[in-house]
């Protein structure tokens, strides 16, 4: 057979080895690992079946658990980012044909809806505008009025930077006998959040924001009301990638450890690490601090005469901050400055939000006076740079 070609100029730089810039990572995720969590993801492979691995399957389960604030069995990583997270509690607690209340008030209700509406779930939209978020009085009369199989709110909504407080709709959900699903990618381990005290159902997140790990595992949960919900199902779910029946088989859920996928073995080893700091921590020094350092941006960008997106104060989030972007300022200048003075990230808005704010993320390992305030110096310095003078 004829020699195969020489490596052409196109592979040339795949002869060195991987190298990336330094950046500090302030936008809305992935925020920065903790070197701890990154070191723990080069350890050597273990089986996906081997005991030392389900043993820390075990740890992740038990450092769930905590995270969540809950005594539930049913806690696991879905594999995949976020959006899988979101699949798959779509996918198992709804049946076609059933009924789904959505709180949408920014990209994270849109995509739920969009997800829903492909499972064939009967897709009640129920919006309120970009920057706010739902009364219990505004979703006590749509649980009343569709009465839902599942009622889904975020938690922290990232695209707009509103914070959805929980208070009260768990009773709500359950006098109405529908389950309450609560995205929380960008807000677990940052703010307060009691998955069993507020009778919450079903839960899923991210690791690459609060919990300072990587991307490519959703933290996941269920309530015993959920897993009854699941087994009780007529149907199977339409995806068996994310079939919880298999997955928490896996995962010690049920009966018997089986095959289900791979688990991807150093993701985990990355997830047991992040749990471990969570614990290590503990989740009120963890909130204090992403309160802290939520006041401190606050501190130097109101200085500049920079406002927040989100009107009202109790709706804001803070792991997640929306900054409008004042009159004749070009938004992309200032994050260019940023980044090229300061190998630092600061995104600009999503979905409603877009051309509209600046979103700075201040989240687990980089919720640090160091990394606030040299936001602050790059907004500072960005906007002079644009002639932009406080009003
Ligand atoms: N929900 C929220 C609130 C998010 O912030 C994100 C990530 N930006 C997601 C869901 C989706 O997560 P991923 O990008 O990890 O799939």
């Amino acid at each position: 057979r004829e020699p195969i070609p020489a490596v052409s100029d196109e592979f040339r730089g795949l002869k060195t080895p991987l190298q990336v810039p330094a950046r500090i990572l302030m936008g809305p995720g992935p925020s920065n690992a903790h070197p701890r969590v990154l070191a723990a993801q080069s350890l050597p492979l273990l089986g996906h079946l081997h005991p030392p691995f389900l043993h820390i399957m075990d740890e992740i389960q038990a450092g769930l658990r905590y995270a969540f604030q809950t005594t539930s069995k049913y806690t696991l990583l879905i594999s995949g980012t976020g959006h899988a997270g979101m699949e798959a509690a779509i996918s198992n607690l709804l049946e076609p044909g059933q009924t789904i209340v959505v709180g949408n008030n920014g990209i994270w209700g849109t995509r739920v809806c969009d997800m829903a509406a492909r499972f064939g779930g009967n897709v009640i939209d129920l919006k309120t505008p970009a920057g706010t978020s739902f009364s219990l009085e505004q979703l006590t009369s749509a649980v009343e009025q569709h009465k839902p199989a599942v009622l889904f709110l975020c938690q922290g909504e990232s695209s707009t930077g509103a914070h959805q407080s929980l208070a009260g709709v768990g009773d709500l959900c359950h006098k109405h006998n529908c389950l309450l699903l609560v995205d929380t990618v960008c807000s677990l381990g940052g703010v307060p959040l009691f998955a069993d005290a507020w009778g919450i159902d079903c839960i899923y997140s991210g690791s690459q924001k609060c919990l300072s790990a990587p991307p490519g595992a959703s933290p996941f949960f269920m309530s015993e009301r959920a897993v009854q919900a699941l087994q009780a199902r007529k149907t199977k779910p339409a995806t068996y990638n994310l079939d919880l029946n298999l997955i928490g088989d896996y995962w010690g859920w049920f009966a018997k450890r089986s095959y289900h996928h791979t688990g991807p073995v150093s993701t985990w080893y990355a997830m047991r690490e992040a749990m471990a700091i969570v614990c290590e921590i503990g989740l009120e020094p963890m909130w204090k601090r992403h309160l802290e350092m939520h006041n401190r941006l606050w501190a130097g960008l109101s200085q500049l005469g920079l406002q927040p997106f989100v009107e009202d104060e109790k709706d804001r989030l803070i792991t997640v901050n929306t900054i409008k972007v004042p009159e004749g300022v070009d938004f992309l200048a200032v994050a260019k400055y940023a980044m090229d003075t300061y190998s630092l990230e600061i995104a600009g808005g999503l979905g409603p939000t877009a051309g509209k704010v600046w979103r700075v993320g201040i989240m687990g390992y980089n919720a640090t006076a160091a990394n606030v305030d040299l936001v602050i110096m790059a907004f500072a310095e960005g906007l002079k740079q644009q002639g932009y003078t406080k009003k």
